[in-house]
């Protein structure tokens, strides 16, 4: 685009103008001052020159001119503090300012040639010069400085520049040559030309300024905005950067949150998981099935209920349905009446106990659970229930129990009561109260001893001995006297059993009370049967036997010294058939009564038999105070009896056997007592007689046989010998009694009933009883090895051996050390050893039974409860007591044999008859069925050798009779 199009099209901008004007009131006022310099430059080179003709009008001139430019400058200076508001007043004002000064400078131009022309002297041409310079300077200057305007600079340049044509007058001697004017021209048009070229580039110029302006301020502008911008921009950026961190950390605190919550979901769902396998346990165990049944969409879930019920209902698709199958006929509608109640609404949830059938159990008690979960919005109607079912058969069996518990309770016939802990009644039956004469009212609460009367210091120290066994065991039984508050006293038979917690701490006690009232009565009643002569009113046989056993087995000892006094009447057989039975029955009774009167101080006195009666007498002091007190008794018998209006004399015989004197055992005693009374009854009755045996020993001669005992047992003058026992069917010999013997030095062979009683009583019997079984059994062996294998000994053992020694231990070392078999030894043992200890006794002969080494009872019949012992223990042989065989023969004594093996085989036991010593006892006990015959009919009791030799005798004999 060229400059003049640019210019059309380019409109310059008012603030351009403006500007331009400004600056070129600035220029302007620089060209006064250069014009107000260049006006007193003339004024001094007038005063130089020629003062006179010029200064007039040069100072006129200079005055009008130096009073312009002062105008104009002041007017200048107004329009730079105030700019106008009109745009054309500046260029007016320049314009006309700029022609003023340019006329001045022409008219000063003028003078200066008119002046130069009157004085064309050597300074004409100095002077032209200086005004030439001058001229060109102000041009020069006005090319400069007002070129803003181009018409300003005109105004200025063409007047001044006419002016110069003046200076033709100068140069009449040196006229104006064409080239003068050309050059004249030339400058002129080049300066025209030039000031146009100045005002163009100077027009452009502010136009470039101006834009230049503007652009600059844009750019400010647009620096700021970018600044603002920026900022915006770095504080959107550090925003962006601080939500990125806020970003990230939530980010990471949401990956913490999310790990966090996954594992808190995990440990939830393990939780749950845990809880459910704890519930579905727990159901399990407490027999609960659930069931689910989606009403809606006809389905039913459960779970456990083949386990508890053995039946499942899964594919059932309505749960009453299922009911058909399995529920009890009687309990179907009850059920169904339950459960449409609930889905109607009407009952708040469906509950039923009812039987359903189990496979093994067959019917099996119930109880259903359940309630609807889920109605229709609108219609109501179900649409899902759940519930749960439990086995609670047992519940419904221990329910039974407990009401059966309950009526037992109410009804039994026995005294029933509940303690608390600390025995206070807490609940009682009826038959308890009726028993202890009190109401529920007066008891509950109390305390167990509370109600009773307790008046007497032995039902006190029971109390306390109650109370003691519960402290320490937890239980008490037995048998109690209580004083009822009325007074009155009833046996009972008490068991208090506390019933424990789980940490085995009592809570509560159970009593349980009969009544033994009646049983008392009733017992008396067969006591006094078995114990009292119903005649007489005395106490019978057993009764005295029992009596003397306990004054002689008990401790402390009640009696330390005592009398079993026999009595019998002098020919009362006479006296009994003269009265016939019922007299000498009333004679028997008055008999009774006189020994009863007279006798205060005796201990008891009995009836044993027909017109035998005993006594037992403390020994006070003496012998004598016996004495005495049985010769009264033979006085008391001075009197006569009046029966059936008939007098009677009587005498008695009395004999008198004395503890401990003549014997420890009640046997013993009481064979003494009868021996004294024989020996009374021999020598005429009437009269007294004390037992004496001459053979017994002092207490000196105790002692000095119990060290002769004790060496004759180092020096081993013991020995057996064996009396043999046959059996009697066969006749062949059975084996041996081994009897001890006492080889004495001096005295012989000493019989064993004289150092055996002792030795029982010492600890010698050990000893000795070790060493007749070392003996026997090493006999039997060299029997055996001599061909007699079958030979069987028995040794007889006596309980103190039990008690003392480790018999068992013994007889098994003895055994093996000889090496014979067990069967080929056999124990005897007599009734009277056995009375003491039973368990003990027991307990060894069953570890003899054991080791099947046979036990036989010695002496039978002798004792008296032969018959109880046989029960007691288990024995496989009884040997007969001689005194049975000897009256073989005998009235009713026969009858007493047969009894005895008869009883014995019916038990399964062998039979041994011992003392047989005529042919008729041996063939009533071989007719009789007794097994095997010892006595001296068969042989005496031997050496050993002697034994052996028999044994050949008797094989010799066999294999005769053989042959
Ligand atoms: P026992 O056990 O009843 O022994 C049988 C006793 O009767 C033996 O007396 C025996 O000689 C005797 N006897 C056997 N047949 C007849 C007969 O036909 N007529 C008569 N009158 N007597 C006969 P022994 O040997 O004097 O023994 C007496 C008691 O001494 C034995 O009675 C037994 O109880 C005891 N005894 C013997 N040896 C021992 C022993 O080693 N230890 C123990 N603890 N007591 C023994
Ligand atoms: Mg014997
Ligand atoms: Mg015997």
């Amino acid at each position: 685009m060229d400059r003049r199009q640019r210019r059309r099209n380019f409109e310059l901008p008012q603030n351009a103008e403006q500007l331009k004007g400004y600056r070129a009131l600035y220029y302007y006022r620089a060209f006064q001052y250069l014009f107000l310099a260049f006006t007193l430059l003339i004024f001094t080179i007038n005063l130089i020159i020629n003062f006179d003709s010029f200064s007039v009008t040069t100072t006129l001139w200079g005055f009008l001119t130096t009073i312009t430019i002062l105008v104009s400058l002041l007017i200048n200076q107004s329009l730079l503090l105030e700019p106008p508001s009109k745009p054309r007043t500046v260029p007016t004002y320049l314009s006309i300012s700029a022609l003023l000064n340019g006329i001045l400078f022409a008219i000063c131009v003028t003078f200066i040639s008119n002046h130069l022309e009157f004085n064309a002297d050597h300074t004409h041409i100095e002077m032209l010069t200086l005004v030439l310079s001058t001229v060109l300077i102000l041009h020069v200057a006005s090319l400069v400085l007002l070129t803003h305007y181009y018409y300003v600079f005109l105004a200025f340049f063409v007047p001044s520049l006419i002016s110069l044509l003046s200076l033709n007058e100068i140069t009449i001697t040196q006229q104006f040559t064409v080239i003068d004017f050309a050059s004249f021209a030339l400058y002129g048009i080049c300066l025209v030309i030039l000031g146009l070229m100045v005002y163009r580039r100077r027009s452009d110029y502010y136009v470039l300024v101006v834009n230049n302006q503007r652009l600059d301020t844009d750019n400010t502008l647009k620096t700021t905005e970018i600044d603002l911008l920026n900022t915006e921009l770095s504080a959107e950026k550090q925003m962006a950067i601080n939500i990125r961190e806020e970003l990230e950390t939530n980010n990471v605190l949401l990956e913490q949150k999310v790990k966090q919550r996954t594992s808190d979901i995990e440990s939830i769902h393990a939780k749950l998981e845990r809880s459910h396998q704890n519930l579905e346990m727990a159901h399990e165990t407490a027999g609960i099935a659930s069931w689910d049944w989606d009403i809606a969409h006809r389905q039913i879930e459960t779970s456990n209920f083949p386990q508890i019920f053995g039946y499942n209902i899964k594919n059932m698709t309505h749960y009453l349905t299922h009911l058909n199958d399995f529920i009890h006929g009687e309990d179907i509608d009850h059920v169904k009446t339950q459960m449409r109640r609930h889905l109607r609404g009407l009952d708040e949830r469906y509950e039923a106990t009812f039987r359903v059938y189990h496979p093994t159990e067959r019917w099996i008690w119930v109880h259903d659970l359940g309630s609807v979960t889920q109605r229709d919005p609108v219609t109501k109607k179900p649409l899902r229930m759940v519930g749960i079912r439990r086995n609670i058969n047992n519940e419904k069996k221990a329910e039974e129990s407990l009401k059966l518990s309950a009526s037992v309770f109410k009804k039994a016939a026995q005294g029933i009561f509940v303690l608390d802990d600390k025995l206070n009644y807490v609940d009682v039956n009826p038959y308890y109260l009726n028993l202890i004469e009190s109401t529920e009212d007066q008891i509950i609460g109390r305390h167990v001893f509370d109600i009773l009367k307790s008046s007497n210091i032995d039902s006190q120290r029971l109390n306390l001995t109650i109370l003691r066994q519960l402290m320490s065991t937890g239980e008490f039984e037995g048998e109690i006297v209580e004083e009822l508050q009325s007074g009155r006293e009833i046996p009972l038979w008490m068991h208090i059993n506390g019933i424990r917690d789980n940490h085995d701490k009592i809570t509560q006690y159970i009593g349980i009370v009969t009544d033994l009232t009646e049983r008392k009565a009733s017992e008396k009643r067969l006591s006094y049967l078995e114990t009292y002569d119903t005649l007489t009113d005395l106490p019978n046989r057993t009764y005295f036997n029992n009596l003397i056993h306990s004054y002689l087995t008990e401790s402390p000892k009640l009696l330390n010294r005592f009398a079993v006094i026999r009595i019998n009447l002098d020919r009362f057989r006479y006296h009994n058939e003269y009265l016939s039975h019922h007299g000498g029955d009333e004679l028997l009774k008055k008999v009774a009564n006189r020994l009863r009167r007279n006798n205060p101080d005796a201990v008891v006195i009995a009836r044993l038999n027909a017109d035998d009666f005993a006594m037992i007498l403390e020994i006070k002091e003496d012998i004598e105070e016996i004495k005495d007190s049985c010769k009264k008794v033979l006085e008391s018998f001075e009197a006569p009896f009046h029966i059936q209006n008939k007098e009677l004399m009587l005498n008695v015989s009395i004999g008198v056997a004395l503890y401990p004197e003549h014997g420890r055992q009640m046997d013993s005693l009481n064979n003494y007592a009868e021996q004294a009374l024989l020996e009374a009854k021999r020598i005429g009755g009437n009269t007294l007689r004390i037992y004496h045996n001459e053979n017994r020993l002092s207490t000196a001669a105790r002692i000095n046989l119990e060290a002769e005992i004790r060496r004759a047992i180092t020096h081993q003058e013991l020995s057996v010998y064996y009396q043999p026992k046959i059996n009697a069917h066969s006749q062949t010999v059975h084996g041996f009694e081994a009897l001890v013997r006492w080889n004495h030095p001096e005295r012989g062979v000493i019989p064993p009933a004289q150092f055996i009683p002792l030795a029982e009583e010492t600890s010698l019997i050990t000893d000795i009883g070790r060493i007749v079984l070392e003996q026997t059994c090493s006999q039997i062996k060299a029997w055996e090895n001599m061909g007699f294998a079958d030979i069987c000994v028995s040794v007889n053992i006596v309980v103190q051996q039990i008690q003392r020694g480790h018999l068992v231990t013994e007889v098994d070392e003895i055994i093996k050390k000889s090496g014979i078999q067990s069967h080929q030894l056999e124990l005897e043992i007599t009734e009277t050893s056995l009375m003491e200890n039973i368990s003990e006794v027991r307990e060894v002969l069953s570890d003899f039974h054991k080791r099947n080494i046979k036990i036989a009872l010695d002496d039978f019949g002798t004792g008296y409860s032969s018959l109880a012992y046989l029960g007691m223990y288990s024995f496989d042989i009884i040997k007969i007591d001689r005194s049975f065989v000897s009256k073989i023969g005998q009235a009713n004594q026969d009858a007493i044999v047969r009894a005895i093996i008869a009883m014995a085989k019916a038990m399964d036991k062998q039979v041994v008859a011992e003392g047989v010593q005529t042919q008729a006892q041996y063939d009533f006990l071989t007719a009789e069925g007794c097994d095997f015959l010892q006595g001296f009919l068969i042989a005496k009791p031997m050496p050993s050798d002697l034994a052996t030799e028999f044994l050949e005798i008797k094989r010799l004999d066999q294999n005769a009779h053989r042959i």
